[in-house]
């Protein structure tokens, strides 16, 4: 089976999760801020924290943004369950704004109407999460716009997105919101194993996540209420969790970004190759927005009225598609929250039609070909 996404280990990234392992330490250690500083770096921001997951990145996010019980996050139902659910971690309710057709990620234009209304109602959200689906940045702009006059704040979810520029200025830049994050995941743009990260511009927002990472406790005598009874003293002044990334995780995250170029370089190449022997058939090839730059994490392809069937047939032919993703609301959890089928009509018509097919940075032009060849010989 050729899958529809898979890492890329060298012998680079294993020799220097070995060096960790000889090292004095295997979590946090200097690892971790090695990779925080090389990934702000690369985004151009200011802050990074890396943490164990990018569900906990959002969490922590949501958090460090006082998001709790009587707050609303919105979000796009074309996203992983993990965009959402952020927000009942923290006893705050979610609710989706309806996707572009074209690019699949949140709509602008229904995000305004759907603030108007809720303006009305006096149940604005808090927070919207866009999501950068397939590694295309949303509409920043226009979202960040609507942020000024409606006061609520942003969370990037870049978990497909690292690498991605948006009008010429790296994702993560934080340039129009308050923070983004990442996930390396092995099947995401650059694995750690399991890892995520962090980034933003504001400093006590950063203060705040590095805080609630470790338990909530801190060893900085400013932050304390009583003066430090000896240098083994720390308090704990919030309560936060344990989601600290592992020095062995940072190394490899660190090794990997070292690659990134390489993985996008050849990401695009496949897309390039996809886009010309495709297009000819009757699917709905990925759309790009003018000055945008995927990371391309995601080809998805738009089949209308046989998805079924394509689907059955290319995993019949040992293709590994899969469908990204089965709308949030429609999940059973949030079908009980008092969600329902018809309430986000571009989402669910997107859901009916799409297929992900096989793209990773060290796939073979083979193993495209025969991608290739089967959509044909079934669309053709
Ligand atoms: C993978 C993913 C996440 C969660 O990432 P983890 O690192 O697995 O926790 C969140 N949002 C989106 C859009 C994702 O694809």
């Amino acid at each position: 089976m050729i899958p529809y996404g898979r890492q890329d280990i060298n012998e680079d990234d294993i020799e220097a999760v070995i060096k960790v392992l000889h090292s004095d330490f295997l979590t946090q250690g200097p690892a971790v801020p090695h990779f925080e500083h090389e990934i702000a770096q690369i985004c151009q921001v200011q802050c990074a924290t890396a943490v164990t997951n990018a569900t906990s990145a959002l969490h922590l996010c949501c958090l460090a943004l006082d998001l709790g019980p009587g707050d609303w996050l919105w979000t796009s139902p074309i996203t992983f369950v993990a965009s959402a659910n952020c927000a009942l971690y923290c006893g705050a309710r979610v609710d989706f704004v309806d996707i572009d057709p074209k690019t699949y990620t949140l709509c602008p234009q229904a995000l305004e109407e759907k603030l108007i209304q809720a303006d009305k109602e006096g149940r604005l959200p808090k927070i919207v999460v866009p999501v950068h689906f397939a590694g295309q940045s949303c509409d920043m702009v226009a979202i960040h716009a609507l942020s000024q006059r409606y006061g609520f704040k942003i969370i990037e979810d870049a978990a497909h997105a690292i690498g991605a520029t948006y009008q010429q200025q790296p994702v993560g830049n934080c340039r129009y919101s308050d923070a983004c994050i990442f996930s390396f995941h092995p099947v995401k743009i650059i694995t750690s194993g399991e890892g995520g990260m962090i980034v933003t511009n504001s400093e006590s927002l950063h203060d705040r996540v590095n805080l609630l990472r470790s338990h909530g406790i801190t060893r900085q005598e400013q932050l304390m209420t009583e003066p430090s009874h000896g240098p083994w003293y720390y308090q704990q002044i919030a309560l936060g969790y344990n989601c600290r990334m592992t020095d062995i995780q940072a190394a490899l995250g660190t090794s990997q970004l070292s690659r990134l170029e390489q993985f996008l370089d050849s990401r695009r190449y496949y897309v390039a190759r996809y886009n010309q022997a495709l297009h000819q058939l009757p699917l709905i090839t990925p759309y790009l927005k003018p000055g945008n730059e995927s990371a391309w994490h995601l080809y998805v392809v738009r089949v209308p009225t046989v998805r079924q069937e394509v689907f059955n047939n290319l995993r019949q032919k040992k293709i590994g598609v899969n469908v990204h993703y089965i709308p949030v609301h429609l999940q059973p959890y949030y079908r009980q929250l008092g969600f329902y089928p018809g309430q986000f009509p571009e989402a669910e018509q997107y859901y009916e039609e799409a297929v992900t097919l096989p793209l990773f940075a060290a796939m073979t032009e083979k193993e495209q070909d025969e991608v290739i060849a089967a959509c044909k010989q079934i669309l053709g």
